[in-house]
C-alpha cells in the first residue's frame, strides 16, 4: 500500500473510532484521527527509506536503525522451523499486533504522565507523519484548525481530556498500517508470536483474487477515491449536515 493511502485509511480508522473513546467534540476526534493518520505510516520506519525514517533526519534514522537491530534479533530468537530465511527487518516485529499494543500501551501511560503537552506532542508528530505522506498543505491546514480551536475552545482542556486515549489512536494507525499490508501481495506477520503451520511469523493475507499490488490501479483508481469520500464524510457532523441540506433542498413546496 502506498503511503498516502495508509495515512487516509489512518484517518478513516482514527474518526470511527474517536467516538467510541470519547473523544466527542469535533475538535477532538480530528486531534485523535490525525494521530490515527500519522501513526498508520509508522511500522514502516523499519525500513530505511521509508518516509518515516526520513522525517526527522538523524534523529527518525536513529531510532529505525534501532527497530531494524531489535526486529533482527527478535526474529533470529524466535523463528520457527518454517519461517523464512530473511534478515527479520522490514515488515517484521513493527508489524504486529503485539507491536500495536506495545506502542498504544507506552502512549497511554506517556500522555497520562506528561499531561496535554505530551498529548500535543504525539498529535503533532502525528501530523508531521502524515504530512509527509500526504503533502505540505496538510502543514497549513493543520496550522488553520489549531488557530480555530484554540479561539472557539479551550483546547489545553480539551487536549488533556486525550490522556489516555491518545494511546488507542497510535494502536489503531499501527494495526491500519498491518491490514494495509496484509492486503498487498507480501502480506503480513501480525499475529505474531502464534504459531501457525509451522511459521512463528506466519504473513496473513487474503486469496490471491483479493490481494492488489502497491501503487496498481485498484488501489489508485477504487481504494485511494473510496479512502478519500470517506475521509470526508466521517468528520463529526459532515453527514448530519448533506442530510439537512438535502432536506431543505427538497423538502415538499408549499402550496
Ligand atoms: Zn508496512
Amino acid at each position: 500500500m502506498m503511503g498516502r493511502t495508509h495515512a487516509l485509511t489512518g484517518w478513516c480508522a482514527g474518526l470511527a473510532v474517536a467516538p467510541l473513546v470519547g473523544a466527542s467534540s469535533i475538535h477532538q476526534a480530528i486531534a485523535f484521527a490525525a494521530a490515527t493518520a500519522g501513526f498508520a505510516l509508522l511500522p514502516d520506519l523499519d525500513h530505511p527509506g521509508a518516509g518515516a525514517s526520513r522525517l526527522l533526519g538523524p534523529f527518525t534514522g536513529a531510532l529505525s536503525w534501532l527497530l531494524r537491530r531489535l526486529s533482527a534479533a527478535l526474529y533470529a530468537l524466535t523463528k520457527g522451523p518454517r519461517d523464512e530465511r530473511s534478515k527479520g527487518t522490514h515488515r517484521h516485529m513493527s508489524h504486529t499486533i503485539l507491536f500495536a499494543g506495545g506502542l498504544g500501551a507506552l502512549t497511554m501511560w506517556g500522555t497520562r504522565a506528561g499531561g496535554w503537552y505530551a498529548v500535543a506532542g504525539v498529535v503533532l508528530f502525528g501530523v508531521l507523519l502524515a504530512a509527509d505522506a500526504l503533502g505540505d498543505w496538510l502543514l497549513l491546514l493543520a496550522g488553520a484548525a489549531t488557530a480555530w480551536w484554540a479561539l472557539t475552545a479551550s483546547a489545553a482542556g480539551e487536549l488533556q481530556q486525550l490522556t489516555g486515549w491518545l494511546g488507542v489512536a497510535v494502536a489503531v494507525g499501527c494495526v491500519t498500517h498491518c491490514l494495509g499490508d496484509a492486503l498487498t501481495e507480501s502480506g503480513c506477520p501480525f499475529l505474531f508470536p502464534v504459531p501457525i503451520a509451522g511459521e512463528t511469523w506466519y504473513e496473513l493475507r487474503p486469496p490471491a483474487f483479493l490481494r492488489f499490488r502497491t501503487g496498481g490501479r485498484f488501489e489508485r483508481l477504487v481504494i485511494a477515491p473510496l479512502c478519500l469520500v470517506g475521509a470526508l464524510v466521517l468528520v463529526p457532523g459532515v453527514i448530519a449536515g448533506l442530510i439537512a441540506f438535502y432536506d431543505q433542498l427538497f423538502a415538499p413546496a408549499a402550496a
